[in-house]
């Protein structure tokens, strides 16, 4: 599991146990004060802590970063990174409900091509979830 520190967002290397930057013992965190950290670093000016918010809140299955998550797919084009997006896609493949699924199904043409085949197995994930 890795983490990014909740208190000054620095990305930890695989198996630390406390923040490199500031010391930040990862004991400490607890899943909702985490979660919620999570999503807000979805918004971090740091392009790889955006990133991997999103690989972790996947891993995690937050469901609570369904709305955040949205939110980043209807950006402008041109405001979206390929490669963020993509691992937006596949956390909303984690979580998703319908509604994901509904918003996935509709606007799949509007994602990069990286984030197509990403977009399709998020949607057989989530409708695999529905019975
Ligand atoms: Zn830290």
């Amino acid at each position: 599991m890795r983490y990014i520190c909740p208190n000054c967002f620095k990305i930890a290397d695989i198996g630390d146990e406390k923040c490199q930057k500031c010391g930040y013992d990862f004991k400490n965190i607890t899943n909702d004060d985490y979660s919620k950290k999570l999503i807000t670093a979805l918004n971090h000016p740091d392009y790889n802590v955006q990133y991997m918010a999103a690989k972790i809140i996947g891993e995690l299955k937050i469901k609570e970063a369904k709305n955040t998550l949205i939110e980043y797919l209807k950006k402008d084009r041109k405001e979206r990174d390929p490669y963020i997006e993509q691992a937006v896609v596949a956390a909303l493949g984690e979580i998703g409900d319908k509604d994901v699924y509904n918003y996935i199904k509709e606007n799949i043409d509007n994602f990069s091509v990286l984030s197509k085949n990403i977009a399709l197995i998020a949607l057989e994930k989530i409708k695999s979830r529905f019975n």
